[in-house]
């Protein structure tokens, strides 16, 4: 059987182990390989790449853990509105959305219009008649409710600030997969609730194709997390893309221009994690530690979290 690889994030930042318990560090390592197990056993039943990084990030989405479907962080309103994006590498098929709320699982709903021939990006209201049109899974506010969240967001209102989730608790909790399946297509998917206390319909990287999340099969499939607007600016996960595919740089070489120097040079935080199509894999951050891990057909399940 051909090579079929899957590796996860569950968001990147300032997470340092003296502010950690080994309680949390385990719950995260848990949440992690759920993710990266239900992922694997798609690939391994000779799945697409496409189902397997859908599966891993609606794994995380159920997760309070992680700033994406529960366990979103509140937007100034009160609200929980999310975003997300899937790509995959063989015929350049993508599927976005943001602004949206009371969906379980955004990704499923980026997923169906991924393939639908008539859109790639919808948003707010639209985007929620579009997953009713679909059947997916709605969820009430309160099932999007985490007292720690709403904790966050009350301090960020009180002080009138917006937030990162990491300004907030040292994190990013945005959530993301790569896979490459046996048929050599690769997919990238991102999701995320975005910044505590946000308003004006801010959007970040998220959901942007080629911002947050990329897969081109001639070079490489890549989901981001870290401060959006910075990733929007650099284009990140295409930059990566193009440095390999027009200046023939390594996966490695062209993660480590993006996230070490240009991200850097912009002081833009975070990170990502790419695959190429060749099966290699980097975790490419700039930040103290990044919630990761990888499988494969072979290679041995792994999870971290610091550098
Ligand atoms: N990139 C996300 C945003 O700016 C944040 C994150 O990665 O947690 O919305």
């Amino acid at each position: 059987m051909k090579k079929f690889v899957l590796a996860i994030h569950g968001g990147a930042g300032t997470i340092l182990k003296k502010n950690m318990t080994t309680d949390k560090e385990n719950a995260y390592h848990e949440a992690l390989r759920e993710a990266l197990e239900a992922g694997n056993d798609v690939l391994n039943k000779k799945g697409t790449s496409i189902e397997a990084v859908s599966v891993a990030v609606a794994m995380m989405e159920d997760s309070p853990l992680f700033n994406a479907g529960k366990g979103s962080v509140y937007s100034n309103s009160g609200k929980n509105e999310m975003e997300a994006s899937i790509m995959e590498g063989g015929d350049l098929r993508a599927g976005a959305i943001a602004g949206v709320k009371n969906i379980k699982n955004p990704i499923q709903l980026a997923k169906s219009i991924l393939f639908d021939d008539d859109f790639v990006y919808l948003i707010g209201e639209g985007a929620e008649e579009y997953a009713a049109k679909r059947k997916l899974e709605k969820a009430a506010d309160e099932y999007f409710h985490t007292q720690f969240r709403k904790d966050q967001w009350l301090a960020a209102k009180g002080e009138g600030k917006v937030l990162l989730d990491h300004d907030a608790d040292k994190k990013f909790g945005t959530v993301g997969a790569v896979a490459l399946d046996i048929y050599g297509n690769l997919a990238a998917a991102t999701s995320t609730g975005g910044l505590t206390n946000k308003k004006y319909g801010r959007i970040g990287d998220s959901s942007v194709i080629g911002s947050g999340t990329y897969a081109n099969n001639n070079t490489c499939a890549i989901s981001c997390t870290g401060y959006g607007e910075f990733f929007l600016r650099a284009i990140v996960a295409y930059d990566v893309s193009c440095l390999m595919e027009y200046k023939g740089l390594s996966l490695k070489e062209a993660c480590d221009q993006v996230v070490m120097k240009k991200l850097v040079e912009m002081k833009g935080e975070g990170g990502l994690i790419a695959l190429s199509s060749h099966g290699d894999f980097e975790f490419s951050f700039n930040s103290e530690g990044m919630y990761r891990g990888v499988v494969g057909s072979e290679l041995s399940l792994k999870t971290y979290i610091y550098k």
